[in-house]
């Protein structure tokens, strides 16, 4: 008898064929929560569309942005689908797919508030918040406090952007701007209560995060990212997330 052995790999999961793709649920349009709480967004359509296409059912948890590698590492998780940059210091403790999308930072402030902020150097006047962990967080620390220019008093870490947002939209007295990706600066701006006062040009590249070592599932989500972008599931996905 011969029996189908599927070269389903690297699940952590006692189901062979399932994959927990972990991500932090505060970031559209990548990750977010659409009003029935269902987790919705780009990637994570796109990782879906990747896994499924290759046989594996899927779950999605919604975890803290910063415990999304530890989370990795120990196993609670197969995949991470967070809008993640690639970076130097992650690549020490995750391995990424293939870039799948390109974003910068961005500073947020509320609409109608006299915030005047033309460059980096104007951010030192007012309370600066951003995500731990996240690379909007990296660079107001390593840009403006390591080097002085920003009292760390006026440095605020959230666990979640949504939160952060929403303490920009009260007030200054929260905080008075918020570095963020460009592209999720963006979406938060045409809700309308916030806008972009300037761009940070960081040139970063997001990929999907696998435990380390675990070459077999990241080959098989770099096939699939390929096999994808060449179909008009892509332009689909561009058009329904990214066109305003
Ligand atoms: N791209 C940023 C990073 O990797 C932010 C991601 C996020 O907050 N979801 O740190």
């Amino acid at each position: 008898m011969v029996i189908g052995t599927v070269a389903l790999s690297g699940c952590t999961q006692e189901d062979e064929n399932k994959i927990i793709i972990g991500t932090s649920a505060d970031f559209p349009p990548f990750e977010y929560k659409a009003s029935n709480q269902t987790i919705i967004g780009f990637d994570i359509d796109l990782i879906k569309k990747i896994l499924t296409d290759q046989g594996y059912t899927v779950e999605v948890q919604d975890i803290g942005f910063d415990s999304l590698i530890p989370s990795l590492q120990t196993g609670k998780i197969d995949v991470i689908a967070a809008a993640m940059t690639i970076t130097d210091a992650r690549l020490q403790e995750v391995d990424f797919s293939d870039p799948y999308y390109d974003a910068n930072q961005a500073v947020l402030v509320k609409v109608g508030v006299p915030i005047n902020i033309t460059n980096i150097e104007d951010l030192k006047n007012y309370t600066v918040g951003a995500q731990t962990g996240s690379t909007g967080w990296a660079w107001v620390n390593d840009t403006l406090v390591a080097t002085g220019k920003l009292s760390s008093d006026n440095f605020k870490s959230y666990d979640l952007y949504t939160d952060a947002v929403a303490d920009l939209i009260i007030g200054p007295e929260r905080v008075g701007a918020i570095v963020i990706d460009s592209p999720v600066a963006q979406a938060f701006a045409e809700k309308g209560n916030v806008k972009i006062a300037l761009d940070i040009i960081t040139n970063e590249n997001y990929g999907f995060a696998v435990k380390k070592g675990n070459t077999e599932l990241l080959a098989q989500i770099n096939e699939g990212l390929t096999a994808v972008k060449a179909t008009t599931y892509w332009d689909d996905l561009i058009e329904e997330y990214f066109a305003s």
